[in-house]
């Protein structure tokens, strides 16, 4: 029976019994709320069937609350002094798997094969983002992410049309998943810590994406060019794809997309509409 780890007296026992320092360069705040681990754990609906990728178990808070949920769990972190601690903190779960890399140059497919797979990380905030841009990028047959973001950027990811926040990181996000928020979290249920109030964000990863574009790369130049220049009109932002003036003219009108209106007020779908008759210029 191992000590439940995301409670303050034991990862401070942990810490001290393997003399490890919090490394502030890799964003180490370690989760000290069982209510919060238990939290993810239902939020990602976790049970024996699931195969789950967690990135920066850092001393095995969360893991461990995925293995008693019954998950196989392929735990990838990036310090090295980690996985010794996680052989110990851990010892007696058999279906875990620690492996010392960086997520962004791990071979995923190599490590978890065909199988779907959830994804569950609290990871430093300067590397979510990237890090689950690339996941959802990688189309890998994961089916949900669960993740701590800070608050703010759970809402930009969740943000809709119209609101000041939405912009090409909401759309990127929703054009792969239904992203929503599930919970706060309030500094004090980390060691140390930090600044800023976080956000459990569940990610339901589309079997068959709802807006499906013609040319995907295209998708999101239009989507990149939209939100290049807040403020602006679509027909002047459209105007950073380096098109000719009239074909994108053509194209708004052949939309139905006034040009007046500015990139934060259109839906993925309008975004769609939009590449698919850039792409049928050919230009
Ligand atoms: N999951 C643990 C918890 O909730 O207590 C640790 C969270 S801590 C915020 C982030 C962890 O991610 C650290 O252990 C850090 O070493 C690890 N990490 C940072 N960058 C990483 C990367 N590129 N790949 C894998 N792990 C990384």
């Amino acid at each position: 029976e191992q000590p439940i780890i995301a409670k303050r007296e034991v990862t401070r026992y942990i810490l001290k019994r393997f003399g490890l320092h919090m490394n502030k360069k890799l964003g180490q705040n370690f989760l000290v709320d069982e209510d919060v681990v238990h939290g993810v754990v239902d939020a990602a609906e976790i049970n024996e069937n699931d195969v789950v990728l967690e990135i920066g178990p850092g001393i095995g808070t969360l893991t461990q609350g995925l293995l008693e949920a019954g998950a196989e769990v392929f735990a990838v972190e990036l310090d090295k002094r980690l996985p010794p601690i996680l052989e110990h903190t851990l010892e007696g779960y058999d279906k875990l798997h620690i492996i010392n890399a960086d997520i962004l140059k791990t071979d995923i497919k190599a490590l978890i094969g065909d199988r779907p797979f959830k994804v569950a990380a609290n990871l430093p905030y300067y590397i979510t983002t990237p890090i689950i841009m690339y996941l959802l990028e990688a189309k890998l047959p994961i089916t949900g992410l669960v993740t701590m973001v800070q608050k703010e950027v759970a809402e930009r990811m969740t943000a809709i049309p119209g609101n000041k926040i939405y912009g090409a990181l909401s759309v990127a996000v929703q054009y792969y998943s239904h992203p929503q928020i599930c919970f706060d979290v309030a500094p004090q249920s980390f060691m140390p810590k930090p600044e800023v109030v976080s956000s459990v964000i569940l990610c339901k990863v589309y079997d068959e994406r709802p807006i499906k574009p013609i040319d995907e790369k295209m998708f999101f130049r239009v989507v990149k060019a939209s939100f290049g220049q807040r403020r602006k009109t679509l027909s002047n932002s459209l105007g950073n794809l380096g098109v000719a003036k009239e074909i994108i003219k053509e194209v708004l009108e052949e939309s139905a997309i006034d040009g007046k209106r500015r990139g934060e007020t259109l839906s993925l779908q309008e975004f769609a509409v939009l590449a698919d008759n850039f792409s049928k210029k050919q230009f």
